[in-house]
């Protein structure tokens, strides 16, 4: 089955009861059984439900796995990873990475002694130094947020596989439309599926896909031990997303590149960041990791005026200024007054997170409309 077809029915069986084509939304916490122990597989929902089920089994097609596992939240899917580890253990992470997966990281883990090394991957060989016989996990993200840094998941896997380390890749950004790092020496795949998975930015929600039965039974048993569970309303709202992800990431991918190349036409636009530029540092990375570049674009403006940033956002009338991404509709975020603003200046600043930067997620608007909005709102 091809990509395009997997989204749709991939994992999927019609509701053996009476056919229904989307499986029904299983509002129940438990099931009733015959005899002690006389069920059909279903005894209590935090542990097994069928809706979430039947989105785990798409969850597994789309990104080429055997195994999906689907969360309350994107943090609770990547809290369940790191509960594979032990005090003691080490984990190498990318250094530019979701601010919420920073935070669970060093407020959380490291007070259970687990040792995080943030590391600028751009040139996986950074790693390396920072291997020895206590690390445990690669975490990967890629694109990066906001600054769309892109990391070779090939390289890093290799280095990973050679030490006998797990390797995880939030593909949040860039969902299975745009690359599949189980078919490329990934362990587990993490989603917030929140984000384009979901895709109508009504639900947060997280996941996780494996290919191997061993880390997935480890993983199955932090989920229902643990019990960050997704409920059967939302899991049935992503799997409808799942339905329509190839398309609406065309959608976003087209307008995404319209809006960088038309900023990075604008005279007071300073910087894009966008890795479909052949500018951009890892455009050959991205050109042969990614099918196409995906609709998250950040920009700076010259003179790098915040006050001026504020105002680009104010004025927007399509894009709507508010945190998260992926949905269909556009959004626009300001870093360093919002999903960045606890990071201290100096600190930010290093990876780029300037006064002026904009981050954009480009949804799948008529795009004369989209830049029509840009043009009036950066004057
Ligand atoms: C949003 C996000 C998360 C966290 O997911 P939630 O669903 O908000 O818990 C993790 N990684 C990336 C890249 C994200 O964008």
């Amino acid at each position: 089955m091809k990509f395009n077809t997997k989204t749709i029915h991939g994992g999927q069986e019609h509701d053996k009861a009476y056919g229904a084509v989307m499986p029904p939304i299983y509002q129940t916490s438990t099931y009733a059984q015959s005899t002690p122990g006389g069920h059909k597989g279903y005894e209590y929902s935090r542990s097994q439900n069928p809706t979430r089920h039947a989105l785990e089994k798409a969850l597994a097609s789309i990104e080429n796995g055997n195994y999906g596992l689907a969360f309350g939240s994107g943090l609770a899917a990547i809290d369940a990873v790191i509960k594979l580890l032990n005090p003691g253990d080490e984990v190498i992470s990318t250094n530019d990475l979701y601010g919420g997966s920073y935070r669970l990281f060093t407020q959380i883990f490291e007070r259970f002694g687990i040792v995080f090394h943030f590391v600028e991957m751009e040139n996986a060989k950074n790693i390396e130094s920072y291997i020895n016989t206590n690390t445990k996990l690669i975490w990967v993200e890629t694109p990066t947020n906001p600054m769309m840094n892109i990391i070779d998941v090939k390289a890093v896997a290799e280095m990973a596989q050679k030490h006998q380390i797990l390797l995880a890749v939030d593909n949040t950004f860039a969902t299975p439309y745009l690359q599949q790092p189980l078919d490329i020496g990934a362990d587990i795949v993490m989603h917030s599926a929140t984000k384009y998975l979901g895709g109508h930015s009504d639900v947060v929600m997280g996941a996780l896909i494996v290919k191997d039965k061993d880390l997935a039974e480890k993983l199955y048993f932090i989920q229902n031990a643990s019990g960050a569970v997704c409920g059967p309303q939302d899991s049935f709202l992503v799997l409808r997303g799942i339905k329509t992800l190839h398309i609406r990431m065309q959608r976003h991918c087209e307008n995404g590149r319209a809006v960088a190349e038309y900023l990075k036409a604008h005279p007071k636009i300073e910087n894009v960041y966008w890795p479909g530029f052949e500018s951009h540092p890892n455009h050959d990375i991205a050109k042969a990791q990614m099918k196409d570049f995906g609709g998250m674009v950040s920009f700076t403006t010259k003179g790098n005026n915040y006050k001026e940033a504020i105002k680009i956002v104010e004025n927007l009338k399509i894009f709507t200024l508010a945190e998260s991404l992926g949905g269909v509709e556009s959004l626009a975020g300001h870093p360093a007054s919002m999903t960045h603003a606890s990071i201290p200046k100096e600190k930010r600043e290093q990876t780029g997170i300037v006064d002026s930067l904009i981050r954009l997620s480009v949804g799948i608007e008529d795009i004369e409309d989209l830049i029509a909005d840009l043009k009036q709102a950066i004057g």
